[in-house]
């Protein structure tokens, strides 16, 4: 993963300043990391960038500016640029063709792609919370991921003893009727109940920090929909059964099945995997 660029420059330089920088700029912007720029005329800087031209860059003892690169998470560097000794146009233009490139193309995509955030990485860092298992043990809960794909997760606050308090359905724009077969197919329409649903919108401006960004990559309204399930047992009989998850780990694949049993029942696998 690209996780800056670089930008090896001198302030009196015609080919580094102002346009070289501004397209270092630009790149740093179009693949969304932090550009570093690496002055030649502060001694600090310039250990660091003859470092670099030296391992990564066209290397010679007074070596020509500007020079850009890219770097990667796991130390890759690639060189992307050198100024050219010629006329300030021709660094100008080579600058244009690196832009038109299929190269600059190709490596911007799969940058995009490799760096694409689906619901469940946002659901994850930011709607996933903090709480106490509801009327079985008051242990801590864990959101448990039950069903995903790129636009919608189902999960479930479940906690060490396989206890559901709640079932969430994440989506940017959610089939509630599918969410509905999902429940009812797992856990019976005896229990089921449309009453037992609730819908929310989330926005990122409610969220942490970073969320309102966040949310713009993965939902092109900003918004999250949420549909809860949590049971509300009304009769003694009722109140005597619980929704539970299934822990079974056959060949290392856990079932993840809904199920409903005694609600002070130590068993962890449903009908199927017993
Ligand atoms: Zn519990
Ligand atoms: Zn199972």
């Amino acid at each position: 993963m690209i996780n800056q660029v670089s930008i090896v420059l001198a302030n009196y330089c015609p080919h580094c300043v102002p346009f070289s920088l501004s397209n270092a700029e630009k790149i740093a912007k179009d693949f969304e990391v932090p550009l570093r720029v690496l002055n030649i005329e502060i001694s600090e800087q310039e250990i660091v960038a003859d470092k670099l031209v030296k391992e990564y860059g066209d290397w010679s003892e007074d070596y020509l500016i500007p020079q850009v690169f890219v770097e990667y998470a796991n130390g890759q560097v690639i060189h992307l640029l050198t100024g050219f000794s010629e006329a300030v146009s021709v660094t100008k233009t080579s600058w244009e063709a690196l832009f038109s490139s299929s190269y600059y193309k190709n490596l911007l995509r799969e940058h995009r792609f490799m760096n694409h955030k689906s619901l469940k990485d946002f659901v994850n860092k930011y709607l996933n919370f903090k709480g106490k298992c509801r009327r079985h043990c008051n242990k801590l809960t864990t959101l448990d991921e039950l069903r995903y794909n790129a636009n919608n997760m189902v999960g479930a606050y479940v906690c060490p003893d396989g206890y559901v308090s709640k079932v969430i359905y994440f989506s940017i724009d959610p089939d509630i009727n599918w969410f509905k077969n999902f429940l009812i197919t797992q856990v019976g329409k005896e229990i089921f109940n449309d009453r037992d649903l609730r819908l929310a919108t989330r926005y990122g401006w409610e969220l942490e920090s970073d969320a309102s960004t966040a949310i713009r990559k993965i939902s092109p309204t900003g918004m999250i929909k949420e549909v809860y399930w949590t049971t509300y047992p009304k009769t003694d009989e009722e109140k005597k059964l619980g929704v539970f998850l299934c822990s079974n780990l056959q060949k290392g694949k856990v079932c993840r099945k809904l199920f409903i049993q005694e609600i002070n029942s130590t068993n962890r696998l449903c009908q199927e995997c017993k």
